[in-house]
């Protein structure tokens, strides 16, 4: 392609509308513009970015025996009801565009498409002979995102290659999903990148074991925790961990003391001169279900710890049956104006004991007449010690489970944090990454298919409910988070394999009759050799070419400069600026051999 025929436009400076590296050199070098918020055109060098990424992710997915397909993104709502998953989409995360068609029916924009497949597997999987099979697309997804932001990174229409698969039983999932783990790997690494896997939360997608690909990098959103030896790697979500030992209490007997001015746990360590360790802390939160019922929760916590919401939020799922709902729509610390709508009396903040009497609570329709009272693994097996006395200005010390309080139900709802113990190995120390998440593997069990009916006829004759499986790569995040790791002060440094171009012949001064001859001939010889190359023709002046080949990260320049006249031309490699004068007949296989290189790496 030459540049003086391409949709060519670069900038100078960074565009205000950008915070992170990746997002400003990518706007700034003429690959994306936005449209509104979350939204983007993909230009031409960007769209040959994104159909490289998805020619990697089609050839790992075929490698395993899937098979290609593109589901409808325009869904009816009907399907949503069926999995349970409407409200939960449309209200609760809020993250599906809806809409009403002419005939008044609702329909979704897919956010993800388990519904859509569950819907074709019921209609055409009958047999256990037909199994295992495994179906994927490549396709633009909407996502209503709260915060969509950082570009390509989290918009609100993306590209993402989803995944499913269908089995007879369990066995067959874990097969398939350490397949998907091996094809996972196998395509970030050739984008030529460098991750970690880490262990996950399900979320709203469901289902037992799931798996993330992060793309470490500053920039990124999620929190990983791992240790030095590789031995352990979570998502901040999902990870447990081993607090530190809590310190022996100073306190022997039972008793209410005064405390006053002391609502955070530091003022009352300074206050009782004991360690956040002694301290029993209790959270109240605000649960809020689909069925409009308000639960308010009580968490009782060792006072150096926090909770973990997503591990929260995963209990309070689990026991919607317990109040006749079947969604969590929301997780709140309940403000003044929150707690006005259902306390009695004024609460006892940061004085509040585990059995914070229920009379705190009005009695009135849509509010749960009981605290959920649940306690953390970290205060299981304290004794002697601190907590509130539910009166401002008090506490108790010397508390002890059985004795003092009724130990409430025990889940782990601790959040590590860097430093502590690994459980996996107590010898290894937790560390902390930032990381961007590419792709995620779910083993999603029969949720979808039990809800939706989609059954297979087994061995014996008898109805089952398929098994399934679910995989996501993000395409157009995957493309910038490459950006993301691999820049310098003067633009982008593509890894070759998903670079939108191989080369681009640089004429430094096209009025130059040989320079132009020899420049048309290597840009001609290159193409023909399989390199996909660029000739910057354009009327500008040497310095402002060379700067936009570095912006835009090409991998090669070709420079036909004055050594044309000895035969020779300049070669540059972008990630390096390493330059060498090489004879024009070398030019096609040095290229060819670098490119050969930096693919088998
Ligand atoms: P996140 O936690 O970042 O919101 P997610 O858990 O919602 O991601 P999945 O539903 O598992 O993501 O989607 C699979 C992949 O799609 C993700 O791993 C990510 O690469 C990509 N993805 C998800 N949301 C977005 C978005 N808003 N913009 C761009 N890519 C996205
Ligand atoms: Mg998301």
């Amino acid at each position: 392609m030459r540049l003086s025929q391409m949709l060519f436009v670069t900038l100078r400076e960074d565009p205000a509308e950008a915070e992170i590296p990746s997002h400003k050199l990518l706007l700034r070098a003429g690959y994306i513009r936005r449209i509104s918020s979350g939204v983007y055109a993909y230009l031409p060098l960007m769209w040959r970015v994104l159909q490289k990424v998805s020619q990697i992710v089609r050839e790992e997915m075929n490698a395993t025996g899937a098979q290609e397909c593109l589901l409808p993104q325009l869904q009816p709502s009907d399907l949503w009801q069926e999995s349970g998953r409407w409200e939960t989409y449309t209200k609760a995360e809020g993250i599906m565009f809806a809409l009403i068609d002419r005939q008044d029916r609702e329909m979704g924009l897919g956010p993800t498409h388990e519904e859509v497949i569950t819907a074709v597997a019921r209609d055409s999987i009958r047999s256990y002979r037909q199994l295992p099979l495994h179906l994927y697309q490549i396709q633009t997804k909407f996502r209503d995102e709260i915060r969509p932001r950082f570009g390509l990174m989290r918009g609100r229409e993306f590209i993402m290659k989803d995944g499913y698969s269908f089995h007879t039983d369990e066995e067959s999932l874990k097969q398939t999903y350490a397949d998907m783990d091996t094809a996972y790997r196998n395509i970030i690494r050739r984008c030529g990148l460098a991750f970690q896997a880490v262990e996950a939360d399900s979320g709203a997608i469901g289902g037992s074991g799931s798996q993330e690909f992060m793309v470490l990098a500053d920039a990124g959103e999620d929190e990983v925790l791992y240790t030095e030896d590789g031995s352990y790697a979570a998502n901040v979500e999902k990870a447990t961990s081993l607090p530190p030992d809590a310190e022996p209490s100073p306190f022997e007997s039972y008793e209410k003391r005064e405390t006053p001015d002391t609502a955070t746990i530091a003022s009352l360590c300074d206050y009782l001169d004991c360690s956040p360790t002694q301290i029993v802390k209790n959270v109240l939160y605000q649960a809020v279900y689909d069925n409009g019922t308000n639960v308010l929760v009580l968490v009782s916590i060792r006072g150096d710890r926090d909770v973990n919401e997503v591990k929260l939020q995963n209990e309070l799922t689990r026991r919607a049956k317990d109040y006749d709902a079947t969604a969590l729509l929301a997780l709140t610390v309940p403000d003044e104006n929150a707690q006005q709508k259902w306390a009695a009396k004024p609460l006892p903040l940061g004085y509040i004991a585990p059995n914070l009497a229920d009379n705190f609570i009005t009695k009135q329709k849509d509010v749960a007449p009981k605290f959920l009272r649940l306690a953390d693994t970290t205060v299981e097996n304290l004794k002697n010690f601190v907590t509130g006395a539910n009166e401002t200005g008090f506490h108790v010390v010397g508390a002890n489970w059985g004795e003092s309080f009724k130990l409430p139900s025990v889940i782990d709802l601790d959040k590590s944090m860097v430093g502590d113990r690994s459980a996996k190995n107590p010898e290894q120390v937790l560390q902390t990454a930032r990381g961007i998440e590419v792709g995620h593997i779910f083993q999603l069990g029969t949720k979808y298919s039990i809800a939706m009916g989609a059954t297979f006829t087994d061995e014996n004759g008898k109805a089952q409910p398929l098994v399934m499986g679910c995989y996501g790569i993000g395409v157009s995040r995957l493309a910038q988070a490459a950006v993301e790791q691999s820049y310098d002060k003067d633009g982008i440094i593509w890894p070759v394999a998903i670079a939108p171009y191989h080369a681009v012949v640089t004429v430094p001064n096209i009025n130059t009759k040989e320079q132009m001859a020899v420049a048309e001939k290597l840009y001609a010889e290159l193409n023909a050799a399989g390199v996909e190359t660029l000739l910057d023709d354009r009327k500008e002046r040497a310095g402002v070419k060379f700067k936009d080949a570095d912006l835009i990260g090409i991998p090669y320049r070709i420079v036909t400069g004055r050594s044309i006249s000895e035969g020779k031309v300049e070669v540059v490699k972008r990630s390096t600026h390493e330059s060498q004068e090489i004879s024009i007949e070398d030019v096609v296989p040095t290229i060819k051999q670098w490119i050969d290189e930096a693919l088998s790496d």
